[in-house]
């Protein structure tokens, strides 16, 4: 039986004779499945799970210098000495890497490497790397297989599961970007030894938001596991990742390209992309993700959409991860409302903002979307407050 097109043609919007109209009926797309190891030793096993996931004749490791030199040349003896053809592209580390200048640098050298439709992308890092180099898996001859190996707390644990990748422009954050799944991610909590403390509490950030959008008793047991977490032990950190790799990976392939659910991994986004930008990137992304959870939080209780008492808990766990919590007195609220609204999120001239209910709960609005416009006067008086001052 014929399929009916379901994009049919528009009517002809113009006067002008149409020489020819492009009409293509897209097949569905495959599911996109990929698996995610989380073990400790499990990077001693790369060349048997590159064979099984990602076979290619050439693999390219791209890596930020500090990840190079601590693990690039191990990494690239293993796979060398199993017989693989393997190269290592680095750049310098940091979020202002994260270019467009690095990534025409990168596809360059993938030319001069001789990368050709066999070869397979690793991204070797945190965040930034997996971005960067997942970029240039996207886009290098319209694509080619990416493997992610997360090295810091947040790529594990968040950017290296879900698919999104991209650059900045001078223009603000991730506003070049596609959306390409890795083959396979392997994250191996014993490369978390080398990562600087702060990188690591960036990363705890992120897992008190999973457990505030999805999971109390995952809250309250980072809660409990702080002082474990922050001294690096390898057990409680695996299962940190374990599960908020499941809470990312549950919203993401519910909605693998952000229209719905997905929005709720943006809670405390909105206001700490802004408190990121204002300080000059010199807060890091988790932190002023942690400043944005307690401000959204305080936000949402001045509206009535949050549960009392939520801010509260939400300072109680950041404190004891070592994480700030109050936007800095020398970034003006106005500012803040200004910044967000030429966030992504920004919708119809009206900046949306991911809300919790409660503690491992997301609130939906009365029409069941999954962010929440709000007027930017009411934004400005909440930041204004301090914590635990919730005037209604
Ligand atoms: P990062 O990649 O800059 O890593 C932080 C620092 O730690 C760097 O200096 C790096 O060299 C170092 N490092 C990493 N692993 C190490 C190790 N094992 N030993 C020693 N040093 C190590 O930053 P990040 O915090 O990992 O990631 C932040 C980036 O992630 C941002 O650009 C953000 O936009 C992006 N992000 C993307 C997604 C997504 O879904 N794609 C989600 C969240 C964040």
């Amino acid at each position: 039986m014929p399929r009916s097109n379901p994009w049919p043609l528009p009517p002809n919007p113009t006067n002008f004779t149409i020489v020819n109209r492009i009409e293509i009926i897209p097949t569905p797309p495959p599911p996109i499945a990929y698996d995610v190891i989380v073990e400790a030793g499990a990077l001693a096993e790369l060349p048997r799970l590159l064979a099984e996931t990602a076979p290619g004749h050439h693999y390219l490791i791209i890596s930020d210098n500090n990840v190079a030199s601590v693990l690039g040349g191990e990494l690239r003896s293993r796979l060398e000495g199993a017989g693989y053809r393997v190269s290592l592209l680095t750049f310098e580390p940091g979020e202002a890497s994260k270019n467009v200048a690095n990534w025409a640098a990168l596809m360059e050298a993938m030319v001069a490497q001789g990368a050709g439709r066999d070869s397979v992308v690793i991204a070797l890092g945190g965040g930034v790397t997996g971005d960067l180099a997942g970029f240039v898996a996207a886009t290098y001859l319209r694509g080619v297989p990416l493997v992610q190996i997360p090295t810091s707390l947040l790529a594990m644990l968040d950017s290296s599961v879900g698919g999104k990748t991209g650059i900045d422009l001078e223009a603000g954050k991730n506003l070049v970007g596609a959306f390409h799944s890795p083959r396979l991610v392997v994250a191996d909590p014993l490369v978390l030894r080398t990562l600087p403390a702060q990188e690591l509490r960036a990363g705890l950030a992120e897992a008190v938001k999973h457990g505030a959008i999805a999971d109390r008793a995952y809250f309250d047991w980072i809660a409990e596991r702080a002082t474990n977490l922050l001294a690096g032990n390898p057990d409680d950190l695996a299962r940190l990742v374990h599960r908020s790799v499941e809470i990312k990976a549950q919203f993401a392939a519910a909605d693998p390209f952000e229209t719905g659910p997905r929005k709720a991994l943006n809670y405390g986004h909105t206001i700490g992309h802004a408190v990121e930008a204002l300080s000059n990137y010199t807060i890091p992304h988790g932190y002023a993700v942690a400043i944005g959870m307690v401000a959204e939080a305080r936000l949402g209780e001045r509206t009535g959409i949050t549960e009392s008492g939520t801010e509260t808990a939400l300072v109680s766990v950041l404190h004891a991860l070592g994480l700030p919590v109050e936007i800095p007195a020398e970034i003006e609220p106005t500012r803040i409302v200004e910044v967000a609204r030429r966030d992504k999120k920004a919708r119809a001239a009206r900046t949306r903002y991911t809300m919790i209910a409660r503690i491992g709960e997301v609130a939906r609005t009365g029409a069941g979307e999954w962010s929440h416009g709000f007027d930017e006067s009411t934004v400005v008086e909440t930041l204004a407050l301090s914590i635990g001052q919730i005037m209604v």
